[in-house]
């Protein structure tokens, strides 16, 4: 008789044992995927292990095998398990994440294919490296050719020749026929990065994203799968790639947040490419301008290997940066709510000269919030803890939290006063304004909310490409990757979104956010001038981004970091418990802090207390944080403690290892 574990996805971390019928016993093997009895249902499980002897009688038999050949490899299937253990979730649930979605339903399956034998491609756009690229290439090639886990974290102002040393050390990888993988941030927003490996390396590369249709993107995973594609660039998930022989793993903009997924597994795409290149003997390569915390302490400590490329290619100076001091421009009355004296003026200048402006405000709608000037009343969200944004285009006041909407008021609904008065703006404001103030300029506005269609980010990104407009306004999403030779100005409308933020990373997400919208002017002959606006124009974070200085940022921000003793001199995890009934979680959430301190017993347990939005959709939230030196061995013990709890009812439990914000 022989007998095979399988996980299923569900919240409970357990392998379930089936005996395996006769006439499957040829074909049972470690990574397929089964159709198994579970209670009344039949569901899809994987194989993860096959016992020779199990001590339970009457085990329920596998239904039948799905796949011909194994659709997760060993290997995978212990990058999910560490997955699992350090993220707490079930095994289950991990590898889940691992396999694309066309594959979950159990319809498809998938054989097996003789590895193809490719010949090296023609590299026609080689470049000759400069001396900093080429003493870094000399460093990464060592550890390639070696076989060995490093890391190396790649420091590099913008336009430096980062992108050029990827391309080189994946050349390498192809001349022995091993696969690399390459991480960007989100493929829409970074079409350039991935047409210039494309351009490059031709068929060899495979793009892994969600805007991949179902049988475009199993086409593409099965090219990865078969050694055809030794190249996969893809968001966050594609770590997971089925990849051949994998010698070389690239995370491009590793400081970058979206590497975080925000729903079960909780994993962040960055560490688990270090996992993965330990388990398999690769090199990992961090790319940035502005390293995150952890990856330059990491650095300076030695555990990573520091590479700096400090020469812009080209010769072309980075950006001169002006901080505005919107307090001085409300006092001289040159403020006209958006636009500073310098910021109108520059614009005018960009117009006449028919160049471009990007125009940057990290905050979407056209007012933040409405506030009756009688009673001071401020129109909020029925259902979450948060104030309604309004929307020009869609004259409503929107909850940014759940998109619930409504009419904005004409009086006040608590007094009745007639005096409403709108504050605050966001980039349909600094649209608006541009209409009013330059009329002859033609502009766009990219922002979650102008792009919910698919293909819109190629749309707007292709008339700013061709001119047919010259000035751009957005969120983030403007901030990334883009090169545009014509953009002699980039303004920050406001850099106090970001930095006003409840979160101890705000200082660092300003610097980051400001160096990279600086990065987008002046990459061409033209030069180019960054203006920001500030209320906080002394603050750090602005001065040293205004500077382009990321060593004087990491000094002031790893300071504080160490007062506080937080990331990187810890790791948090936060535990978030939700549920329709104050008393409940606030209930619930004291009793499992309580059970936390007997049992898990990091450095530090804050709280239970509200989240910063302490109530979406009806549900309220609250938080326990934990602070730990040793977060795998904290998590190991969160996890088991979780699964041996009984679930308290009407209450969920979130557990969120090394959080994006606290
Ligand atoms: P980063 O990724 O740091 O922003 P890139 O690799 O994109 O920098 O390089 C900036 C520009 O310089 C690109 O147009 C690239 O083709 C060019 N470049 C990079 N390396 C070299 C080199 N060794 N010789 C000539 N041009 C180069
Ligand atoms: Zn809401």
């Amino acid at each position: 008789m022989k007998y095979a574990s399988v996980v299923i996805r569900i919240p409970i971390e357990k392998a379930f044992t089936y005996s395996v019928p006769k006439s499957a016993e040829g074909a049972i093997y470690i990574g397929k995927r089964v159709w198994v009895p579970f209670g009344q249902r039949r569901v899809v499980g994987y194989v993860v292990d096959l016992p020779d002897k199990v001590d339970v009688k009457g085990l329920k038999s596998i239904e039948s095998i799905i796949d011909e050949a194994p659709i997760i490899s060993e290997e995978l299937l212990r990058l999910a398990r560490w997955v699992s253990n350090y993220y707490v979730c079930s095994w289950g649930e991990a590898i889940d994440a691992v396999i694309p979605g066309v594959l979950k339903k159990g319809k498809t399956s998938i054989r097996s294919k003789a590895a193809v034998k490719k010949k090296a491609p023609k590299i026609s756009d080689k470049l000759e490296p400069t001396a900093q690229q080429g003493k870094a290439l000399k460093a990464i090639y060592s550890s390639l050719d070696a076989g060995q886990f490093s890391v190396f974290l790649l420091h590099g102002i913008t336009a430096s020749g980062k992108t050029e040393v990827y391309m080189q050390a994946i050349s390498h990888m192809l001349k022995e026929n091993k696969s690399s993988i390459v991480l960007v941030p989100e493929i829409s927003l970074t079409p350039q990065t991935v047409e210039r490996f494309k351009s490059r390396f031709g068929d060899n590369v495979a793009v892994m994203h969600s805007g991949l249709v179902g049988s475009k993107r199993f086409h593409e995973y099965k090219r990865i799968r078969d050694g055809e594609a030794r190249i996969v660039v893809g968001a966050r998930s594609a770590i997971f790639s089925p990849v051949k022989d994998l010698g070389l793993v690239i995370v491009d903009e590793e400081h970058e947040t979206s590497y975080k997924q925000e729903n079960v597994p909780r994993y962040h795409a960055r560490e688990v490419a270090i996992k993965r290149a330990e388990l398999t003997h690769s090199t990992v390569i961090l790319g940035t301008a502005t390293p995150s915390l952890e990856s330059y302490h990491k650095a300076l400590k030695g555990e990573y290997r520091l590479i700096e490329l400090t020469e812009r290619m080209k010769d072309i100076d980075l950006p001169k940066v002006k901080i505005i001091d919107m307090r001085r421009e409300l006092y001289k009355r040159h403020y006209a709510t958006v636009f500073s004296r310098p910021l109108r003026e520059s614009i005018e200048r960009v117009i006449a000269r028919k160049q471009q402006a990007m125009l940057f405000l990290n905050r979407r709608g056209f007012s933040t919030f409405i506030n009756c000037k009688s009673c001071g009343n401020v129109e909020r969200c029925k259902r979450c803890d948060s104030v309604l944004v309004y929307h020009y285009s869609k004259k409503k006041l929107i909850c940014h939290y759940c998109n619930w909407s409504v009419d904005p008021p004409n009086i006040c609904p608590k007094c009745r006063g007639s005096y409403v008065k709108y504050f605050g703006m966001g980039t349909e404001r600094v649209e608006s304004e541009l209409h009013r103030y330059f009329p002859e300029g033609r502009s766009d506005r990219m922002d979650t909310d102008t792009t919910r269609k698919r293909g819109s980010h190629d749309k707007i990104l292709g008339r700013f490409k061709r001119h047919n407009i010259n000035i751009l306004v957005g969120t983030q999403m403007i901030a990334k990757g883009l090169d545009f030779p014509k953009v002699t100005l980039v303004g920050v409308v406001s850099a106090d979104t970001t930095l006003n933020l409840p979160d101890f990373r705000a200082s660092e997400r300003t610097f980051n956010l400001l160096t990279q919208v600086a990065g987008r002017a002046g990459r061409g002959k033209e030069g180019g001038e960054v203006i920001i606006q500030t209320y906080a124009p002394e603050h750090y974070a602005i001065t040293t981004a205004s500077k382009h200085d990321y060593g004087a940022f990491y000094k002031r921000e790893i300071s504080y970091r160490k007062e506080l003793n937080l990331p990187p001199f810890t790791n948090i995890i936060r535990i978030t418990l939700k549920s329709r009934k104050a008393e409940r979680v606030i209930k619930v959430s004291k009793d499992l802090a309580g059970t936390l301190k007997k049992r898990v017993g990091s450095d530090e347990i804050l709280g239970p207390a509200p989240a910063v939005i302490s109530k979406i959709r009806n549900q309220y939230r609250w938080n326990i944080i934990l602070k730990t030196k040793e977060s795998e061995e904290s998590s190991r013990r969160l996890k088991t403690l979780l699964s041996s709890l009984r679930k308290p009812s009407g209450v969920s439990i979130a557990v969120d290892v090394d959080p994006i914000s606290v």
